[in-house]
């Protein structure tokens, strides 16, 4: 399996937020300067959600051409990121994960080179939005009080989800059903 995680500069925090909404991990460099993006873009050892044994690859998304040209000279794996409304943006990013996946694959003798790698990667409504953590599954009515009535009592018919960094909800609805949309278009 291949785990991607993509590096997104300041200038693109919408795209951040929209590709977490569909389960990519995503490092949102807003408070990063240029070196500390590279390098952490360079690092092999830290720690991989997809443990030993899998892949991991990182990628930097930018609107900033010094930067994309200082990382592709030191061989890193950068994008410019197209000038341009959040669909088109958006469009372009899940089409370069995809690639990027299908090169790691192709990398590791005998895995799965079909939709299995892409079902990993695309995973809407498992990660928080806001500060990138895995959600946790949560019984709804435990949270009456903070979330709507009808998703505390279950009438929802949908479940609950929690971050366990910041306590941001989440329950299937409007957000979701977009991402479904966006990713089924693709
Ligand atoms: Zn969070």
């Amino acid at each position: 399996m291949v785990h991607v995680v993509v590096v997104v500069d300041a200038m693109l925090g919408t795209l951040a937020k929209r590709l977490r909404l569909a389960g990519v991990d995503v490092i949102y460099g807003r408070s990063m300067g240029d070196e500390e993006l590279l390098t952490f873009l360079e690092g092999r050892d830290v720690f991989c959600e997809n443990g030993p044994g899998g892949v991991c690859t990182r990628l930097l998304f930018s609107r900033d051409r010094g930067l994309v040209a200082e990382g592709q000279s030191r061989g890193l794996t950068c994008f410019l990121a197209p000038s341009g409304d959040l669909d088109s943006t958006w469009e372009w990013a899940v089409g370069v994960i995809k690639w990027a996946v299908g090169r790691e694959t192709e990398k590791v003798r005998g895995m799965d080179k079909g939709g299995g790698a892409e079902m990993e990667i695309f995973s809407p409504g498992t990660r928080c939005s806001r500060c990138n953590s895995l959600l946790d599954d949560v019984p709804p009515h435990l949270f009456r009080g903070s979330v709507p009535d009808n998703v505390a009592v279950g009438s929802w018919g949908g479940g609950l989800w929690r971050c366990p960094t910041c306590g941001r909800f989440y329950w299937a609805g409007t957000h979701w059903d977009d991402m479904k949309r966006y990713l089924a278009g693709l």
